[in-house]
């Protein structure tokens, strides 16, 4: 059976998601930024938390683990990298581990820059990954541990996965990267239809995640830096992609 998705709110602009198996009951939160909104989206589907998948150390992402684990007794899954940093791990998974959800599997695909041991989750046969604050929707993460290069290879691990796979990210920064994402490319056809989506979306109070890596590929700025017309935009023809990728993330700090 076909994994089923909830995602909501938590905090200011953090997302949440569950990732739940009809075949056991079993149910994921993907990072427990705080532990209400998580334990209200189970109480909404009727579902029992069984396991928390971490993919980095922020207290954003951690700050509820604690509350969740003594209440539902969940399982903790957390990058080895970072453990140090994270409070009641059950399990530490590096690049290429499985990580199963009751009967869905998944697998670990380091993708630091954002934080040094950052991970993203990717559940292959239900197409979905869970990317935490590596790539946003028209964006990326800071980099704040890494550097330029680490997150360059970090996105390009991601882009490398199925066009179709739905992509959910740690954070609702959609607006505001596409109003970024217009100075770099202001006459890209896919982002412009993205930002007018976004606007209604917004009014709709709706929201813009998941997207798709086609779709992401197609106006994520971060993800194009080794497109030739991008390079040009912001002249730098010629440059090596990272060198891109490196000014455009620079350009987006000060943005
Ligand atoms: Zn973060
Ligand atoms: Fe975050």
């Amino acid at each position: 059976m076909p994994a089923e998705t909830q995602l909501f709110l938590c905090l200011k602009d953090n997302y949440g998601v569950l990732l739940h198996d009809p075949e056991t009951g079993s149910t994921a939160a993907i990072d427990a930024p705080e532990a209400a909104p998580v334990d209200a989206a189970l109480k909404d589907r009727g579902w029992r938390l069984t396991d928390i998948l971490v993919t980095h150390h922020h207290a954003d992402h951690t700050a509820g683990i604690a509350e969740l684990k003594k209440k539902h007794l969940c399982r903790v899954v957390a990058p080895r990298k970072e453990a140090p940093k994270i409070s009641d791990i059950d399990v530490t998974v590096r690049e290429g581990d499985i990580v199963q959800v009751g009967s869905l599997v998944g697998r670990v695909i380091e993708t630091p820059g954002h934080t040094a041991g950052h991970i993203s989750y990717w559940f292959k046969q239900d197409k979905l990954a869970f990317v935490g604050d590596t790539l946003f929707s028209v964006g990326c993460g800071r980099i704040i541990e890494g550097t330029p290069e680490m997150m360059w290879n970090s996105l390009l691990k991601i882009r490398n996965l199925p066009a179709d796979t739905q992509v959910f990210c740690g954070h609702e920064y959609t607006a505001a990267n596409v109003h970024f994402a217009l100075t770099v490319e202001p006459k890209n056809p896919a982002l412009r239809a993205r930002a007018e989506e976004v606007v209604r979306l917004t009014e709709q109070k709706r929201p813009t995640i998941p997207t798709t890596i086609q779709q992401e590929k197609s106006y994520n700025p971060f993800l194009r830096a080794d497109l030739h017309s991008v390079a040009g935009a912001i002249n730098m023809e010629g440059s090596a992609p990272v060198q891109v990728f490196a000014t455009i993330r620079a350009r987006k700090d000060k943005f």
